[in-house]
């Protein structure tokens, strides 16, 4: 049977010429005997070989296959594959968290007596694995002013081996640019990581800017619906066998089951981004017309300090915005629990909206005088918006204001 349909025409898509939105629903596929139309799931793992000479040839390398699932698996490298095409890069390695992506390439291509340079406003927990976990084994980080180039130019040491930063910032949608710190860091034969989290290929790829490394938490838009933990890094095959390397020994590899779920979420993922990013900006346009909100963060008003950057460097401006209330803690807190459609959550990325107040959520654990420095005012809400219809949204955040305007 197989013989007859598993031939190269049926195996994929010839997907040589093909757009982002179609590699979104296509890239990475490979039919099996079976014909199947959806990727299927293989939850094995193992592998079973032809004989004792094949196993010892996979095990050895001399022939591509299977082996064990930590090394490889059929949906998680459809997975790989798909992102990797989204991305522009050459190759993906997928990881049991965005946490594990992170520091899965930091492992990878740097060593004890290294140095990084990183954007002051990254993901909190990314901020603890540099200025703890790498500590430790004797890689120092220098954090800096994300949008501030002299800032990166002044903390280079003859040591720096990577500058890492996140753009579109969270939660003040800063924003950086890419091309700019990427000449920086080859001046410096260092490698530009870029967390691009927040933004998907769908709306920036930050390797055709001239980034080295991506890495994701696909937890957040890449699924998109909020039901899976994982992540990936992308780039260079050089550098991503490194990171494999790591993954296979180190055992934080990606599940068959979340790797579909995340294929499930990269076939929408083009729609998806064009309604969070057109629900996120009419929030904001409305927001900042009320009464009782002093300020909104989002580089898509023409307000924003890097609207024009932003414009320029994304295809959209993104699904996260936040805003200052009049008042402080008390006022913000009365905004949010007066909301009736939207989660109190601090997860982001979903198609339900999410409310948080960061001061005492995701930024809790810096000082009062950090969080003054990051822009973290106890006034400041951050909302991830997601689907619904924008007319509720606006209703429920007439809602949060009617509580603090009574
Ligand atoms: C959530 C997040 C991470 C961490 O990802 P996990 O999948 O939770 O490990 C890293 N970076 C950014 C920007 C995030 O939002």
């Amino acid at each position: 049977m197989s013989e007859q349909i598993f031939d190269s025409d049926w195996y994929g898509s010839d997907l040589s010429e093909a757009e982002f939105a179609t590699l979104a629903v296509r890239a990475g596929q490979r039919r099996t005997p079976e014909t199947e139309h959806a990727e299927p799931i293989f939850t094995t793992s193992s592998y079973v070989f032809k004989s004792a000479a094949d196993a010892a040839a996979r095990f050895a390398g001399d022939i591509p296959g299977n082996v064990y699932s930590r090394y490889t698996n059929p949906t998680v490298r459809t997975f790989e594959e798909r992102i990797a095409a989204l991305e522009k890069g050459e190759q993906a390695v997928a990881t049991a968290s965005g946490m594990a992506a992170i520091l899965s390439t930091c492992m990878a291509l740097l060593k004890a007596g290294d140095h990084i340079v990183c954007s002051r406003s990254v993901f909190g927990t990314t901020t603890n694995i540099f200025d703890k976990v790498l500590r430790k084994f004797a890689i120092d980080t220098t954090f800096v002013d994300l949008v501030n180039i002299e800032s990166w130019q002044a903390a280079i040491k003859p040591n720096t081996k990577m500058l890492f930063l996140e753009t579109p910032s969270n939660p003040l949608s800063e924003t950086a640019d890419i091309r700019q710190l990427a000449e920086l860091a080859h001046q410096h034969d260092a490698l530009l990581v870029v967390d691009n989290c927040f933004c998907t290929p769908a709306l920036q790829q930050p390797l055709t800017l001239g980034a080295d490394v991506v890495v994701h938490s696909a937890t957040k838009f890449l699924d998109g619906q909020g039901r899976c933990v994982g992540g990936v890094a992308v780039g260079r095959s050089e550098l991503m066998n490194e990171v494999l390397g790591v993954i296979r020994t180190a055992g934080p590899c990606m599940s068959p089951f979340n790797a579909w779920v995340f294929l499930k979420g990269l076939e929408t993922l083009s729609l998806r981004m064009e309604r969070h990013c057109s629900n996120t900006l009419a929030l904001a346009e409305w927001l900042a017309q009320q009464p009782g909100i002093k300020t909104v963060h989002y580089a898509g008003l023409t307000s924003h300090p890097q609207h024009e950057l932003a414009k320029q460097q994304q295809k959209a401006f993104g699904g996260v915005l936040s805003f200052e209330v009049t008042g402080g803690k008390a006022e913000a807190w009365q905004f949010i629990d007066a909301t009736k459609v939207v989660s109190i959550t601090a997860n982001l990325g979903d198609a339900k909206t999410t409310i948080t107040h960061p001061a005492t959520t995701t930024h809790c654990r810096l000082s009062p005088e950090d969080r003054a420095n990051a822009g973290i005012k106890d006034s400041l809400i951050r909302v991830a918006v997601g689907l619904e219809a924008i007319d509720d949204l606006k209703a429920d955040m007439a809602r949060g204001l009617a509580a603090i305007n009574k």
